[in-house]
């Protein structure tokens, strides 16, 4: 698929501190060790109800990793998949009455729309589920064959699930237990309870061709493909093994990064699948959880419609830590909108108070596992010195102006 457009990135003297990022597996957070080329693969969306704010804030908090790690002189080989193929962009389809050919790619231009608005940096490889049929069969095929995978005990739909007990390390990544991985199996997709299973917690990686849904022939016959595996194969094939960071949402800690990463393993033989495991925190509304079920989503696109500054928002999102659950209220823009008109009349003085000490402790709050609180609090600093003390550095406002954009992503 065809990313975004790129903004430009301007280059900023000097550079800061090694990234350290949480690692859901370790538990802590730690340092990044990227080569000249950073890897990193973040989960893309299922296009439909895109994009809400929980996506925004997700791939912002990624977006500042991208810019850190290109600020410290890495190139960064970032890919995200499209999940255009999957049960719940089929179950849309067919409550709206929609194609889902036609939906997908709706949202999927929404979501570019968006991102581009947002000035997210976009990925090298933007992949969709369905033009990777053909790597994700060959993925699921060679776990056959070794006998990681096998084919359920159905005769009327023999569809291919992955053994967990093939990957040695199993639950290293979420650190849950067994009782707690099959409640969530049950709540995000997954189907314990499935006659003929080996295990309830085993995945599906093949489903065999139902009436009326979506299908491509295979070797391994007519059907389409789980999720798990689709992250799998568009992430082993760009990135290889053991690449510095695989993100998402809270909420794919298990099952979904948990079986990809088992799949990886047991199809290479190689751990980890990623050094880093990074997970952003949940948006709600008003105190209650954003989801689809309660109809309370917040898009992107609605508040772009009514006017709202993306540069705000932009600022909004990045106001809280990415850890951290929150929820969004409009106070919250309200804040962001006075924060950036004050920035903006800060860089726009003709000289303002020294950068250097500003730009030195905002790359330092952001290579502390992405600390946007303390970096956005460091240029509110700086803005009220240059505003409201005698500033004589003619340089100061234009190297803000540069830091913000560069390592924040806001142009002012
Ligand atoms: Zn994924």
């Amino acid at each position: 698929m065809q990313p975004w457009t790129s903004t430009a990135l301007p280059q900023l003297p000097g550079q800061g501190p090694p990234l350290r990022l949480h690692d859901t597996a370790a538990g802590r957070v730690q340092p990044t060790a990227p080569g000249r080329t950073a890897r990193m693969y973040v989960c893309g969306i299922t296009p439909y109800d895109a994009t809400h704010l929980g996506h925004a804030a997700t791939y912002l908090a990624f977006d500042l990793v991208h810019r850190y790690w290109r600020d410290a002189g890495h190139q960064v080989h970032y890919v995200q998949n499209v999940t255009d193929v999957d049960d719940p962009l089929l179950e849309r389809a067919i409550r709206d009455q929609d194609d889902w050919v036609v939906l997908g790619m709706r949202e999927t231009a929404l979501f570019r729309e968006d991102m581009e608005a947002l000035r997210v940096l976009p990925p090298r490889d933007f992949v969709g589920a369905v033009e990777a049929i053909g790597e994700i069969v060959e993925v699921v095929a060679k776990l056959l064959a070794c006998g990681a995978a096998y084919r359920i005990d159905d005769p009327g739909y023999p569809d291919v699930y992955f053994d967990h007990r093939a990957a040695p390390h199993f639950g290293s990544e979420s650190g849950y237990d067994t009782n707690t991985m099959i409640r969530l199996a049950a709540e995000r997709g997954g189907d314990p309870q499935r006659p003929g299973k080996r295990h309830p917690l085993d995945a599906l990686m093949w489903r065999t061709a139902r009436e009326g849904e979506p299908s491509w022939d295979s070797e391994l016959g007519a059907g389409r493909p789980g999720w798990h595996v689709e992250c799998c194969a568009i992430g082993l094939n760009r990135l290889g093994t053991s690449f510095d960071v695989q993100g998402g949402g809270s909420d794919l800690i298990f099952p979904h990064h948990e079986f990809s990463a088992a799949h990886a393993e047991a199809l290479t033989g190689q751990y980890p699948m990623a050094r880093n495991y990074v997970h952003t925190g949940m948006i709600g509304l008003n105190g209650e959880k954003m989801s689809k079920s309660k109809g309370n989503l917040v898009f992107v696109s609605r508040l772009r419609a009514d006017q709202v500054d993306p540069m705000a928002l932009r600022l909004a999102l990045l106001s809280d830590h990415y850890r951290t659950d929150r929820s969004w209220n409009t106070g919250m823009l309200d804040t962001a909108v006075s924060r950036l008109e004050r920035w903006r009349e800060a860089v726009a003085r003709p000289a303002g108070a020294s950068a250097d000490d500003a730009i030195e402790l905002i790359r330092a709050y952001l290579a502390n596992d992405l600390d946007t609180v303390g970096a956005l609090a460091t240029v509110d600093a700086w803005a009220t010195e240059t505003l409201t003390r005698r500033a004589h550095d003619v340089d100061g406002p234009a190297l803000v102006r540069t830091a913000v954009d560069a390592l924040l992503g806001i142009a002012l």
